[in-house]
This record gives C-alpha cells, sequence and structure tokens, in this order.
C-alpha cells in the first residue's frame, strides 16, 4: 500500500499503559476518529498504581474503567490488553520480547493498519522500551503479505519521557498533527484519568499536556500539536 493508492482506514496504537495513548495521541487519535477511519489501541499491561507525587492508588478496574471513558471522549471503542493486574507491573521488561511480539503480530494481522504508532526507545521508562523493542520488531519490513506491511509508522516520546537521559535516549520529532481542533477533547479525554493526574509542573498535568502541545505547534508551524518521530513512510 502506498500513499497513492487507497488507505485502507485502520490505525493501531501501542500504549504500554492506561494513559499513554492520550498523552502521546490523543489528538490524532480524535482526528482520525472524526474521519471514520478504525482505531484500535492496544495496551500492554493495566495494572494498578500508587502514585508518587501525590499519594493517590488506583487498580487494575480503576485503570480499565478510566480507559473506556477516555476512549469513548476521544470517539475510540476498540482495545485490547496484553497484561491485566499486578504481575507484570511495571516488569514489560521481564517478559519474554516474543511474547509482546506476538501480541502486536496477532493485533496487525487482525487489523491490517496503515499506520502504527508506537512508544519511542528513547523512553527512560523500562516499559515503554520493552514494548517499543517488539514493535519494531513486529512491524519489520516486508512485503505484504499474511503479516501486512504498514506503511507509516510513528514513535511518540510521551510528555517529554523520551529524550530524558543524554545521547543514549534520543526523540527526534519529524512529524507533527495539528490538534488545534481537537486539543479540549484531549485534555477531555486526560480528565478521564483521574488517577494519572498531576498537579503542574509535570507531564502528566493538563497545564504540562497544554504545553507540550504548544511546543510541539511551534515546531510543526500551528499553534498545538502532537509529536512523532517517523520510523517508516512508504509513498
Ligand atoms: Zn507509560
Amino acid at each position: 500500500m502506498s500513499l497513492f493508492e487507497t488507505q485502507n482506514k485502520s490505525a493501531v496504537i501501542v500504549a504500554p499503559h492506561a494513559d499513554d495513548e492520550v498523552l502521546a495521541a490523543g489528538g490524532m487519535i480524535a482526528r482520525l476518529c472524526e474521519e471514520n477511519w478504525d482505531v484500535h489501541v492496544l495496551y500492554g499491561v493495566v495494572s494498578g498504581f500508587h502514585s508518587m507525587n501525590d499519594e493517590a492508588s488506583s487498580d487494575a478496574d480503576t485503570r480499565e474503567e478510566e480507559l473506556t471513558h477516555a476512549l469513548a471522549v476521544l470517539g475510540c471503542a476498540s482495545w485490547k490488553v496484553l497484561f491485566r493486574g499486578q504481575e507484570e507491573h511495571l516488569r514489560l521488561d521481564t517478559v519474554a520480547q516474543s511474547e509482546l511480539i506476538n501480541f502486536v503480530e496477532a493485533e496487525l494481522m487482525i487489523h491490517r493498519p496503515s499506520l502504527a504508532v508506537i512508544p519511542s526507545f528513547g523512553d527512560h521508562h523500562q516499559d515503554h522500551r520493552a514494548m517499543s523493542r517488539a514493535c519494531v520488531t513486529s512491524l519489520r519490513p516486508a512485503p505484504d503479505g499474511k503479516r501486512p506491511l504498514v506503511p507509516l509508522v510513528l514513535s511518540y516520546g510521551q510528555s517529554g519521557a523520551a529524550g530524558w537521559g543524554g545521547r543514549a535516549y534520543q526523540f527526534y520529532p519529524t512529524t507533527f498533527v495539528d490538534i488545534g481542533s481537537v486539543l479540549e477533547k484531549k485534555l477531555d479525554a486526560m480528565r478521564c484519568y483521574s488517577s494519572q493526574l498531576v498537579d503542574t509542573p509535570h507531564g502528566r498535568s493538563l497545564e504540562g499536556i497544554r504545553a507540550r502541545a504548544s511546543v510541539f505547534g511551534a515546531l510543526g508551524g500551528c499553534e498545538y500539536a502532537e509529536g512523532f518521530e517517523c520510523l517508516r513512510y512508504v509513498i
């Protein structure tokens, strides 16, 4: 499939945790859904979380309820979770890569997306790096066949987490999605993750999300944007 052929309006967004999809690509998801794309969100692990920032706690049920509401705000209803519960909480880096790869590959074969959005390897979070590596393998190039060739692959460095850590953790945004028309929708979706929201200054605060969108907007030539690193674009 190329830019010049009819696009299969299907996208797969990979989120190690419930909230990454909103932080990284909430605006993009909202815009795709407005254009009648089928957007499928794949979560690595949905588990409880004890916040070091405000002492709040959550569990898998809460997180699942939050993600359902957040995706509904964005207009998306298709999602799947690989691991649910505490066993793999913050431990995706200890899971055999083949398990993560098999999960992503199976979903790619079901949805045959034109667009895949995956975590950046330049993230300080071990779960993000584990999922990133698995996604890169799952999306390896080969002629379109039983396993689809996804023509457009973008990675994200949500909330400024990618790029921190020096030269070993690099994230170079090269592709921007104008989210000016859907920024409020993205913020509303993030409000659904009340267990994850923290006060400013922090990348997971509403102010931090708006500021990040403003920075990417400045790089992309618009008021608010989401920034991605393009890993592949078959034209
Ligand atoms: Zn995450």
